[in-house]
């Protein structure tokens, strides 16, 4: 074995125990290709693997490489197809039962979520680096921490990582996790007798670490925000960690009194949005060596293309297709892909921030032979008001204008002609071909 490969191998192995799951993932795809006048190749399958592993590794690898060797050593990345796209799957450490003092108390986590199999892109690290904080300071620093965001994008995920890895560090912690609609059951429940009521009281207001998922549930829950306003009280004064999440900012809750969404934006709040592509390639990578799916490389490149809406859209489209490759026995390709994923990928996101309204109104009058400022207008000619419903309608496909936007672009209009001009395009498209056809020569012109 050549003196460059033993080092490469040695770094490989250093890395893998040193550094986070998403450059992990990187490394395990890099095989040794060879030396060039002391430089270390490392292939990779596609340009695809190879620029991401270049983006997220390059500077890790370099100053490993470099440690072992005792001297500075260059590396270089090249693409060879011919190398094999399966993943390495990491060694299995042996794993040292945990020692009984560890024995965890905490019954209510979920021991499957944790930060190392949690895949922080931009869409996510602010969120994912204060959860972390977090865990390794309860009661510390940002208390509380609230974090938001859609469905499926992560939220209950960071906020049992937390648990687990503080259950892990400091097992002597009491940590709650609950979700508010359970919270809520328990408390209706505990009013049946004064001896419950007390109990559920002594519960919550005793713990080191409460983790409340889905606060948005609490809406319109008068009497279990009274509740939870005391419990966040006397664990707040006595420093005691809270973490909440909801699918939404605190401003958009309606129907939460003020003083408890007062208390809720006390500390930190932090957001979670969906992930890039890359992130969601890291993702489907990951779920696929969790899970022990083998899905072709140009068939995760294809989901992921498609499938921008969140994580559990994601994940949810792996298995369907790691169960259907399963029961006809052969693998899956594109083409199975997009027949089975049929339900996940609605439309392609077309929204475009370089598409103007201008752009639009100029195409559309030039398709029904009208003058510009015939859209823009007030005239009730049949052929111009079918213009300039589509106009409208393709600016509400086509760019992010909210419909008060496209209406003030319109000359002024209010969002409700707005909105009406869209609905009937929609009702006409289901029955007139022509103007379906119209609407869909001009959307390929528009966005040509
Ligand atoms: P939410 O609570 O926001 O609706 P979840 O935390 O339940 O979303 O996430 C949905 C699924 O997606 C879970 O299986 C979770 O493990 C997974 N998931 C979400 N975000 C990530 C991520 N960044 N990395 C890895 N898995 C993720
Ligand atoms: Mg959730």
């Amino acid at each position: 074995m050549e003196n460059l490969e033993k080092i490469w191998l040695e770094a490989e192995s250093h890395l893998e125990e040193t550094l986070p799951e998403t450059k992990k993932q990187w490394i395990r795809r890099i095989s040794y290709a060879g030396e060039e006048n002391g430089v270390i190749i490392l292939a990779l399958s596609s340009a695809f693997y190879k620029d991401t592993a270049e983006k997220n590794c390059r500077t890790d690898i370099e100053n490993m490489v470099s440690e072992i060797a005792g001297k500075e050593t260059n590396i270089k990345f090249i693409v060879d197809e011919s190398r094999k796209t399966a993943v390495k799957t990491p060694a299995r450490k042996e794993v040292k039962p945990k020692e009984e003092k560890h024995k965890s108390q905490n019954t209510t986590l979920n021991k499957q979520y944790s930060f190392d199999n949690f895949i922080s892109g931009d869409n996510s690290s602010f969120a994912f680096n204060a959860c972390k904080v977090i865990a390794q300071n309860p009661g510390t620093s940002f208390n509380p921490c609230l974090i938001y965001g859609g469905v499926g994008l992560g939220k209950t995920h960071l906020l049992e990582s937390i648990g687990n890895y503080i259950d892990e560090h400091n097992p002597k912690m009491k940590i709650i996790y609950t979700t508010a609609e359970s919270f809520t059951n328990e408390f209706i429940d505990s009013l049946l007798s004064k001896e419950k009521i007390s109990s559920f009281k002594s519960k919550y207001r005793n713990v080191d670490v409460l983790l409340i998922d889905d606060i948005h549930f609490l809406q319109k829950k008068d009497s279990t925000q009274e509740e939870l306003f005391h419990t966040f009280n006397e664990l707040y004064d006595n420093h005691k960690q809270i973490v909440l999440t909801c699918d939404r900012p605190i401003t958009e809750l309606t129907d939460i009194t003020d003083r408890l969404k007062t208390r809720f934006r006390k500390g930190i709040n932090v957001d979670l949005q969906p992930p890039a592509y890359e992130t969601r390639m890291a993702i489907a990578m990951q779920k696929c060596r969790e899970k022990g799916y083998s899905i072709d490389q140009k068939v995760l490149e294809f989901i992921c293309e498609n499938i921008n809406t969140n994580v559990r859209d994601l994940e949810g489209a792996l298995t369907t297709l790691s169960s259907f490759a399963e029961l006809v026995g052969k693998p899956v390709t594109i083409d199975i892909a997009r027949e089975q994923l049929k339900n996940f990928i609605i439309e392609p996101a077309i929204k475009n921030t370089d598409i103007t309204i201008d752009t639009i109104i100029h195409k559309t009058a030039t398709y029904f032979n009208v003058k510009d400022y015939d859209i823009r207008g007030k005239s009730r000619n049949k052929n111009i008001m079918l213009a300039r419903h589509i106009s409208i309608y393709l600016a509400s496909e086509l760019t992010s204008y909210s419909l008060s936007e496209i209406g003030k672009v319109m000359n002024g209009k209010d969002h409700t002609t707005i909105m009406y001009s869209v609905e009937k395009i929609k009702s006409i498209m289901e029955t007139d071909d022509s103007v379906k056809q119209a609407i869909n020569d001009l959307k390929k012109d528009i966005l040509s």
